[in-house]
């Protein structure tokens, strides 16, 4: 079917969309959820595997302590209810990746229930509401090999590596979101976004979306004002934050079109494609009756200690919120200056480049200015445009310093993002910096006053501001590289002004 997709704005006119978002987090723990093989990213295939892992019958799993505490401090930092008892439940299914032929997870006994996570889009408190948070275990990685896209159509071989298969994997499920409007694909992406920031900060989880340790599927639905709500997708496959606002934004579009034309929208899977920004189907939607879940016979219940959860959560860092809202107080900003540097992305690039010397004003000039442009562009992450806190640092102390002034700044920049080096390696190898030496200057600034003998004429009868024209010429001259202010007293001093 070959569909033409309505503009956005009319889309959100006619319907409302309901969103909803499940996330899984790998946790960064030395072993895995049920036995003692190591979880290192990146070791040859099938090197971190043992009976337990593999599923080889007789053998016994043990609950990872260290993931059920991880696993409690989300729910804890998500405003969760911990449960004081509850049991682990066999999700049965066969899929190569899956050794054991079931997947260890939590079914209608998760480890936390009903909690919130508060996020702001545009300056705007959106809360949402949390239904659960429950552990489970990560299934094994398939390659398919001999054809040319690494898809399985076309592939002479597949080959399935375990190492991931049994690392503790925390889902987050939120509640449907309604209400959101048209701003429902940048709510998706506060929303994932904060929740990175708060597991980053619990420490239990590196949080990458890029190596698949955070993995995030958006549900999107679309109904008539005063209708009821619509039947959803799941969007798989979104690999980062930009993404997720892309998926939302498609499946509205694309769900639009479908309603307009007057059908019904199927319930199933979709994978988003990056380089085309749509979303394409994958399988129809199991239920959970398809999974025949039953409570785990080989694992003994949790009942964490009330004392301990107490106690965790007394110890919970401070989290992103309370954090910014310090930042912000220590940078001087006002809510919409803050609010431009969330927008951004900014929060804590500026953070880590003031923390590598340079002032907070600076910091966020460069992010929020010339490197968000260059990220815009470039249609990447201000993270990953290609400059760190320290080149940024670095580049704002040497204009502190005075040995380049902005134009040049930008240059070394330019040089910086191209793979360079460090902002003083460009500054060396393209030999870029601020003359102020008056000896060098000098000859500039007379050949100025030679060149402009009314302008000087002007000056020396005490039109100072004539002064801009001669500082404009010795510019020229210089190829940008004088410090206009030395130059201006230069001009000045010589024309017996000052
Ligand atoms: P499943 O495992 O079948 O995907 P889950 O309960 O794990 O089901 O997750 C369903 C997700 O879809 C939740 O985040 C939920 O809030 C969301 N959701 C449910 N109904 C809708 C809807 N009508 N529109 C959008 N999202 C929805
Ligand atoms: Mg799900
Ligand atoms: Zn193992």
């Amino acid at each position: 079917m070959t569909i033409t997709l309505p503009p956005y704005e009319d889309v959100t006119a006619r319907f409302e969309p309901v969103i909803g978002l499940e996330t899984h987090v790998e946790l960064g723990t030395r072993t895995k959820m049920f036995c003692g093989c190591p979880t290192g990213f990146g070791a040859e295939p099938n090197t971190q595997v043992c009976p337990v892992c593999l599923g080889l019958p007789g053998s016994l799993p043990v609950a990872n302590a260290a993931a059920i505490e991880a696993t409690i401090r989300i729910g804890l930092a998500l405003n969760c209810t911990i449960a004081s008892w509850c049991r682990f439940a066999r999700k049965n299914y066969f899929y190569p990746d899956m050794p054991k032929n079931f997947q260890t997870s939590q079914y209608d006994e998760p480890l936390c229930t009903d909690g919130y996570l508060d996020v702001e889009v545009d300056g705007r408190p959106v809360r949402i509401d949390i239904e659960r948070v429950h552990l489970e275990e990560d299934t094994g990685k398939t390659l398919h090999v001999g054809g040319a896209t690494g898809r399985i159509h076309g592939a002479t071989e597949s080959l399935v590596d375990y190492n991931r298969a049994g690392i503790p994997l925390v889902e987050i499920v939120t509640r449907p979101i309604p209400g959101t409007g048209a701003d429902a694909p940048a709510v998706a992406r506060a929303y994932v976004t904060e929740l990175r920031d708060v597991i980053r900060v619990l420490g239990v989880s590196d949080v990458r979306m890029e190596q698949g340790s955070l993995r995030c599927d958006v549900n999107t639905s679309l109904n008539r004002p005063g209708d009821q709500w619509g039947t959803r997708t799941e969007t798989k496959n979104v690999n980062s934050l930009r993404s997720v606002e892309r998926a939302v934004r498609a499946e509205m579009l694309r769900q639009a079109a479908v309603l307009d034309a007057g059908e019904r929208i199927v319930q199933e899977t979709r994978h988003f494609h990056e380089e085309t920004g749509d979303t394409r189907p994958g399988r129809s939607k199991e239920t959970a009756t398809d999974y025949r879940y039953f409570p785990e016979p080989d694992l003994v219940p949790l009942a964490p200690d009330p004392e301990w959860v107490a106690r965790l959560k007394t110890e919970l860092p401070e989290l992103p919120r309370v954090h910014r809202a310090r930042l912000q107080q220590a940078w001087g900003l006002s809510d919409l200056d803050m609010q431009a540097v969330l927008n951004a992305g900014a929060v804590e690039l500026i953070e880590r480049t003031v923390a590598a010397g340079s002032s907070p004003e600076g910091a966020r000039k460069w992010w929020l200015g010339e490197l968000a442009r260059r990220a815009n562009e470039a249609g990447v992450d201000l993270s990953t445009v290609g400059a760190t806190p320290a080149d940024v640092a670095e580049l704002q102390s040497l204009v502190d310093a005075g040995r380049l002034n902005d134009k040049l700044a930008r240059t070394v920049l330019e040089g910086v993002l191209a793979g360079e080096g460090t902002p003083s390696e460009v500054m060396a190898a393209r030999g870029l910096e601020v003359v102020s030496d008056t000896g060098a200057l000098g000859a500039a600034v007379d050949e100025a006053i030679a060149a402009n003998p009314d302008v000087a004429a002007k000056i020396r009868e005490g039109k100072v501001a004539a002064a801009g024209v001669l500082v404009g010429a010795v510019m020229k001259t210089t190829r940008g590289q004088a410090d206009a202010k030395a130059v201006r007293e230069l001009i000045l001093s010589r024309l017996g002004v000052q």
